[in-house]
């Protein structure tokens, strides 16, 4: 179990975490290569958030047993920007707001950090804003988005569709996406969709955590996990997803049985 292999990127083992004294997560198992793309399903509250929370390194969130291995090193211990230099990105569930701080500044700032830790020269301010008019057709987002308070005044879709171009500048090898499918109309969905797609390669990996199956008819999944009480408690393809589409989250969590996960 868990053994790692060449291109074993994300190792999660028996990973128990608490948020203000409250246990959350109770020993998630989760192994990912590159070049996959897992969905997480899982009805509210058992722990989606929680577990990409833990792996971005949220403060709040205190690691109590288990490891988390990425590409072979564990960084459990490294601040959540030392991760995002390491390649982990984090679209939340709710994208935060900053006003007063233009997107294209934000973008600038988190891309030669990423530069600057690569040991590379940063990119001027009119060299940036060219890269990322480039990006802009990915996500289909006009260029007046660039100029405007980070996410302020954004509706739901366009704050997810600014996640997308924030992934496709800092080109990261571990993607976790948290409900970017939530609040988005049937076309913003197909943006979002296609763009997660278009940066798919062999060398990274997405997480995709998940409500609804509507999402999976876009993004193929590799795998799909189901998350109960803080636990991946069933593991499977498409048909997985299916499954809980139509008997719902009930049906799975009656039939399991903590005995046979933890066996
Ligand atoms: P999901 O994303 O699957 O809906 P979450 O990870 O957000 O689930 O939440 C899992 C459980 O952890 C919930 O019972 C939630 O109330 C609890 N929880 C999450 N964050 C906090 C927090 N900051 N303080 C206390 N409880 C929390
Ligand atoms: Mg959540």
């Amino acid at each position: 179990m868990n053994q790692q292999t060449n291109n074993t990127l994300l190792s999660i083992n028996n990973l128990h975490a608490k948020v203000e004294d409250t246990p959350i997560l109770h020993g998630v198992n989760l192994e990912i290569k590159a070049g996959e793309i897992h969905a997480i399903m899982g009805r509210n509250g058992s722990g989606k958030s929680t577990l990409s929370k833990v792996l971005a390194g949220h403060p709040d969130y205190e690691i109590t047993e288990g490891e988390i291995l990425y590409q072979g090193e564990n960084v459990a211990e490294l601040e959540p920007n030392e991760r995002a230099l390491k390649g982990i990105f984090m679209a939340f569930q709710y994208p935060i707001e900053i006003p007063g701080v233009t997107n294209l500044d934000f973008l600038r700032v988190a891309y030669n950090s990423h530069l600057k830790a690569q040991g590379k020269e940063e990119m001027d301010a009119f060299d940036f804003e060219d890269l990322v008019e480039e990006k802009l057709d990915l996500v289909k987002m006009d260029p007046s988005f660039l100029h405007r308070s980070l996410n302020e005044g954004f509706s739901g879709g366009e704050k997810k569709r600014n996640e997308i171009l924030q992934m496709a500048l800092l080109e990261p090898s571990l993607a976790i996406l948290d409900e970017t499918d939530s609040g988005l109309d049937i076309d913003a969905l197909k943006i979002v969709a296609n763009g997660v797609n278009q940066l798919v390669t062999p060398d990274n990996a997405t997480i995709l955590i998940t409500h609804y199956q509507r999402l999976l008819n876009y993004i193929e999944p590799h795998y799909i996990h189901a998350m109960g009480d803080g636990k991946i408690i069933a593991s499977g393809g498409k048909e997985l997803a299916h499954q809980l589409e139509e008997h719902g989250y009930e049906w799975l969590y009656e039939q399991y049985t903590p005995q046979e996960v933890n066996a």
